[in-house]
């Protein structure tokens, strides 16, 4: 008999699957490693339970211990995962610019969720940082992961995520292409591939609310791009340590409009319901599609499922409501619906 023993022995090995219709301007054959074939659906299953196992083999996790993270949701959910297969409490703060469904999500797989204010600074008290960090101080025998500066989170994408695209392109990758919010995929992704091959480029995918770029350009904190933005899952307004920016060639701001319109286009043009910043990659890969190739092969990567988004970027009033659907095409809509 073939079988897993629990569900989180079936995290990673994902596809990569050709882009067509949405790279049609891109010279280069364009890559998408899926991570919505994770059981949880993102990618994050696989840091979650690799914070969780280094957190048991430090001694810091122990038996009928509390896991307490801040999270957007994808975090949360392998975290949930790693909880039910092991035997954790579990409890997420999570900022409200979320979606419900994130929220939801979380709830039905057992973990405890406290949604906190959006447009507070991280160091204010009522953050999503702050009140993880006060719980963990108040509860005996929890947990703090801190997915931005555990690096427990990128050294996951340096054992799995590198390793399998690599072997999937036959080592043929020139360019790898990543929203970045703890920074923890692209960095340890990167890492293990520039071992391998030091000319692969690594395009950072950021968004305009967000400090990395200017970061990574001048070596600036700048405050001044720091402002509230709709785009989920990528962009920050701190420096996490899990972001090496030396391993990074180039970051791409993309706007909320670009990215949400082309994380539609996914949908329809090729089969792939995903979320918000695969759109931002696909979106930002075709602004940089000048310093392409047909020679070239570019993965990018896709961090999690579009059954997140159906309120929002999949919602036609919601993107109507925030000028995202041109008018005219929302007037086309409005006429057939009458
Ligand atoms: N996309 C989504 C949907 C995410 O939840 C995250 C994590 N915040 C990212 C991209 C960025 O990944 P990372 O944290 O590894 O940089």
């Amino acid at each position: 008999m073939k079988y897993f023993n629990n569900i989180i022995e079936t995290i990673g090995n994902t596809p990569l699957v050709k882009l067509n219709k949405t790279v049609a301007d891109v010279p280069a054959l364009v890559l998408a490693k899926v991570e919505t074939f994770n059981p949880g659906h993102s990618i994050k299953d696989r840091m979650a339970v690799k914070m969780v196992e280094d957190a048991e083999a430090a001694g810091i996790l122990k038996p009928g211990g509390t896991i307490i993270e801040g999270t957007s949701g994808n975090t949360g959910m392998g975290l949930a995962l790693a909880a039910i297969a092991k035997g954790y409490k579990l409890i997420c703060t999570m900022a409200d610019k979320q979606s419900q469904e994130k929220i939801d999500i979380l709830r039905a797989m057992g973990a405890e969720v406290i949604v906190t204010p959006t447009n507070v600074a991280s160091d204010d008290p009522r953050s999503y940082y702050s009140v993880a960090k006060k719980l963990n101080e108040d509860i005996p025998n929890s947990f703090y992961p801190n997915q931005y500066d555990n690096l427990s989170n990128r050294k996951a994408h340096y054992e799995q995520t590198g390793p399998e695209i690599w072997e999937q392109t036959d080592g043929k990758i020139t360019h790898l292409v990543v929203g970045v919010g703890t920074g923890g995929t692209i960095s340890g992704t990167a890492k293990y591939l520039k071992e391998q091959n030091p000319n692969v480029k690594i395009w950072g995918i950021d968004t305009y609310g967000s400090v990395f770029k200017k970061y990574h350009e001048t070596g600036e904190f700048d405050e001044n791009e720091i402002y509230s933005y709709l785009t989920e899952g990528i962009g920050e307004d701190i420096l996490p340590k899990n972001v090496d920016f030396g391993l990074i060639d180039k970051f791409e701001k993309v706007s909320d409009k670009d990215g949400m319109l082309m994380t539609r286009r996914l949908a329809r043009e090729e089969g792939l319901f995903m979320g918000n910043s695969a759109g931002s990659a696909v979106a930002g890969l075709n602004q940089l599609k000048n310093e392409l190739t047909k020679d070239d092969v570019v993965v990018v990567i896709f961090h999690d499922h579009g059954s997140r988004y159906v309120g929002k970027i999949f919602n036609d009033d919601w993107m109507r409501d925030r000028g995202f659907l041109d008018k005219e095409k929302a007037r086309a809509l409005d006429l057939i619906k009458n």
